[in-house]
């Protein structure tokens, strides 16, 4: 049957009751109500599979836990599954003494004396009558008349009277008594109050506090919109005698979607209390939510005297007892309630967390509360265990703020307005393609790879280890142009090691910064032309990484020839993160040259060809020595060095290759060669501290193939011991000019290596002193002894004379 054009003909409208003086519109929420949860009757009963008395046991421990102080339990005469649970939560001690239990009865004495039976021995209960008194009910299925009906209220809450009394003598059980006329919203409102008044009189006995009567006044079945329920739950309040010794309940359901609102208004109207189901189960479309209601007064400031401050776990016992899903959009409790999809949600979430914490901090330092004040959530997602975690979600409706925002939070890292805008192509692009929701490691991954930020995302190019020097020259200085961002006066010099496609090349460049300089070397050695654009950095102060601040920086960079036109242009965008700011911005600024080479662009081999006009021989001979042999060879190591290899071309008349400069090395040096040492040769040595600032060094060594001696010396350190103690053997004076260490490898490999530059000085004939210098290099597990042998190393190079 199709729905009807003229609906009046079998629908009627309710009838508004006259309330011309009606209050309860200009009032306001002052307090919670007392609150019922009826979960376990009400509830339970409209479940297509009951529950367990297991499940009602947990479900009752959650409603405890969750501060519910009054709990319907069950309807004890129904079955004996019912009666035995109501048994069992008393006699096993589940009831904490300040928890009322309710149990439901009908007005019938066999059931009465059944459900009293039931919480005998308990500490308080709270026994719930119920009879028909609405028109339908009493006409067509009970065949009552108004007189018939108060009777057998009035009768049976006698009957209650006397067997609560009894229990209470016997058991001690103490007792409130609620009566609810049933269905009250579809009852003659004077009826109802009518027979409510009978029954306090059958009572006999409503006093003050905890000896007040509970009328339970139930919209059973909606069917009028909310501000109807308000005014009956007003005219009741006003009629009822003796207002002061009742409490006035609602019951509201929710056939018209409107039993919040009405619970709500009903309180204004003067109700005291109110039964409903946590996420609003209950017969067919629900009681009123009581976890809906509690989080509306939360919000208002007010305390709703319940906790639901881990509300995913409420969540997970409820439906697992109950076996009803809360749907997502449900309030408060849905799985996307705080979340953000599009993106100027997201960028107002963004900014108004941004500028909330602000806020706050002037809130603090002027003593005043911190109130919550945020674009899109009434609520603190953390007041209820919730992180912040599902805020902000990614689809193809999102925007850069939010992705932002993700980054901020996981990444701390706070990208400049131009890289946001970069990176949100990035998202889009594989959101696009995915057609799917990105998850936080998604974008996370994704800012890696685009960026190659983190060690597990290198780029073709990564540091290894620099060097930043002033120069301290007029001619460079004079011509030096300005570079944007890096107006020193100074110019800088790089020198460094940079992992190239896995192999290592030693590059030096200038500029009037650090970065620039870096450029300049990418430029000369690796023919990489690029421009800075944009610079930015600031501090990451993360508690999980202690006390020391990171510097995170941003770089956007030009092809070198667009660095002056419009920004339209390409450009790439890099990242680094580092304690040391320098370091930082060298590792932005590869970064971005990662991105702009991507994997296809080729880079320049190394090329050997030590003639003396090669501007960059020098480097790309140090690039060969780190890559075959793991050496970083001091800047003037690799001068002494180039000279060797130049002098070895110009002999052999030829180019020399990679492997004919690694030989021609290890020769030179003495380096990794079994080659047994001329001049001196150490047996063995030990090192002891003398006091705070003094070492002796003593041990064996031979001389000009001699008889090994002992001898010893002492000085600040373990090298200056050495020399001190080759001194007792040899004539005139060596000393350090340069020294240099770094660690080669990883883990248990690693690896010291070290560089010395040696001086000799002694009296030649015709006492004319004779100066002369030499290059020593050794590696050793043991840093020290590594230092000794890079001194003796170079000690053999050169022409030492012994003492007479
Ligand atoms: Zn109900």
């Amino acid at each position: 049957m199709p729905m009807l054009s003229e609906p009046s003909k079998k629908y009627r409208p309710y009838t508004p009751l006259n309330l011309p003086n009606r209050q309860w519109p200009s009032k306001t929420f002052t307090k919670a109500p007392i609150w019922l949860s009826t979960d376990l009757r009400d509830g339970n009963q409209a479940l297509v599979n009951p529950m367990t008395i297991e499940q009602k046991t947990t479900f009752f421990r959650e409603l405890v836990k969750s501060s519910v102080k009054q709990i319907e339990v069950a309807y004890p005469s129904a079955s004996d599954t019912e009666f035995a649970f109501v048994r069992g939560l008393i006699e096993k001690n589940e009831i904490p003494d300040d928890v009322w239990i309710q149990v439901l009865t009908p007005a019938r004495e066999d059931l009465i004396r059944r459900t009293i039976d039931s919480v005998a021995g308990t500490k308080q209960a709270i026994l719930h009558m119920y009879n028909a008194t609405s028109p339908t009910f009493r006409s067509v299925v009970f065949r009552n008349s108004k007189e018939q009906t108060i009777d057998l209220a009035v009768k049976h809450t006698k009957l209650i009277r006397q067997l609560t009394e009894e229990c209470t003598t016997k058991h001690g059980t103490k007792f409130i008594y609620e009566y609810s006329p049933e269905t009250f919203t579809q009852t003659e409102p004077d009826f109802a109050i009518e027979i409510c008044e009978a029954v306090k009189n059958a009572w006999g006995k409503a006093g003050l506090g905890d000896e007040r009567i509970i009328f339970n006044l139930p919209s059973t079945v909606e069917i009028a919109p909310p501000n109807h329920y308000a005014d009956l739950i007003e005219n009741f309040c006003d009629k009822i005698s003796e207002r002061e010794k009742v409490i006035v309940s609602l019951h509201p359901h929710n056939d018209r979607g409107t039993g919040i609102a009405s619970a709500e208004l009903g309180v204004l109207g003067g109700g005291d209390r109110i039964e409903g189901c946590f996420f609003g189960n209950g017969e067919r479309t629900g009681n009123v939510d009581l976890v809906n209601l509690a989080l509306n007064l939360y919000t208002q400031g007010i305390p709703p005297n319940l906790d639901f401050s881990d509300l995913q776990n409420t969540i997970d016992i409820v439906t697992a007892c109950n076996d009803l899903p809360v749907p997502a959009r449900y309030p408060y409790a849905g799985e996307l309630v705080f979340t953000a999809f599009s993106g100027s949600h997201q960028d107002a979430i963004k900014k108004g967390f941004e500028a909330q914490r602000l806020r706050h901090e002037e809130c603090i330092a002027k003593g005043e509360p911190q109130f919550w004040d945020m674009p899109y959530l009434p609520i603190d997602p953390a007041d209820l265990g919730q992180t912040y975690e599902a805020l902000i979600r990614v689809n193809s409706q999102s925007g850069k703020g939010g992705i932002a925002y993700l980054l901020k939070e996981h990444l701390h890292l706070d990208l400049p307005r131009k890289m946001q805008v970069a990176f949100y192509q990035v998202v889009q692009a594989v959101s696009d393609r995915e057609a799917r929701e990105m998850t936080v490691d998604d974008i996370t991954s994704a800012f890696r790879s685009a960026y190659h930020y983190g060690s597990a995302y290198k780029g073709r190019l990564s540091l290894r280890s620099f060097k930043i020097s002033p120069i301290n020259d007029e001619k460079s200085r004079a011509t030096g142009d300005t570079e944007s961002g890096e107006d020193d006066d100074i110019r800088r010099r790089f020198d460094g090691t940079v992992s190239v496609d896995g192999g290592y090349r030693v590059i030096r460049g200038q500029g009037n910064g650090p970065l620039s300089a870096l450029l300049d070397a990418l430029r000369t050695h690796l023919a990489l032309d690029f421009a800075i654009r944009e610079y930015s950095e600031h501090t990451i102060n993360d508690a999980d990484e202690g006390e020391n601040a990171r510097a995170a920086s941003y770089v956007e960079i030009v092809p070198a020839q667009n660095r002056k036109t419009t920004s339209t242009s390409q450009s790439w965008w890099g990242v680094g993160v580092d304690s040391d700011i320098a370091r930082s911005g060298l590792r932005a600024v590869l970064s971005a040259v990662n991105s702009a080479i991507g994997d296809g662009l080729e880079l320049p081999e190394l090329n050997i060809s030590p003639g003396f006009d090669s501007k960059s021989a020098q480097e790309d001979v140090a690039s060969v020595i780190v890559s075959q042999l793991g050496l970083e060879l001091p800047r003037r190591f690799q001068t002494a060095f180039f000279e060797v290899l130049q002098r070895k071309a110009l002999e052999i008349g030829n180019e020399i290759s990679v492997d004919g400069v690694t030989e021609l090395f290890k020769n030179t040096y003495n380096y990794q060669n079994d080659k047994a040492p001329t001049k001196v040769c150490m047996k063995s040595f030990k090192l002891d501290q003398l006091d705070a600032n003094r070492r002796a060094l003593s041990g064996s060594f031979a001389f000009f193939g001699g008889a090994p001696r002992s001898i010893s010396g002492s000085g600040n350190g373990p090298l200056s011991s050495l020399l001190s103690a080759l001194h007792s053997q040899i004539a005139g004076t060596l000393s350090i000019r340069d020294y240099w260490e770094h660690s080669i490898g990883e883990g248990s490999e690693v690896r010291a290596a070290s560089y010395v530059d040696l001086m000799y000085e002694v009296e030649g004939e015709s006492s004319k002193k004779v100066k002369s210098s030499a290059w020593g290099v050794a590696t050793d597990t043991d840093i020290t002894a590594s230092g000794v042998k890079a001194v003796l190393n170079a000690v053999n190079d050169l022409d030492v004379v012994l003492k007479n």
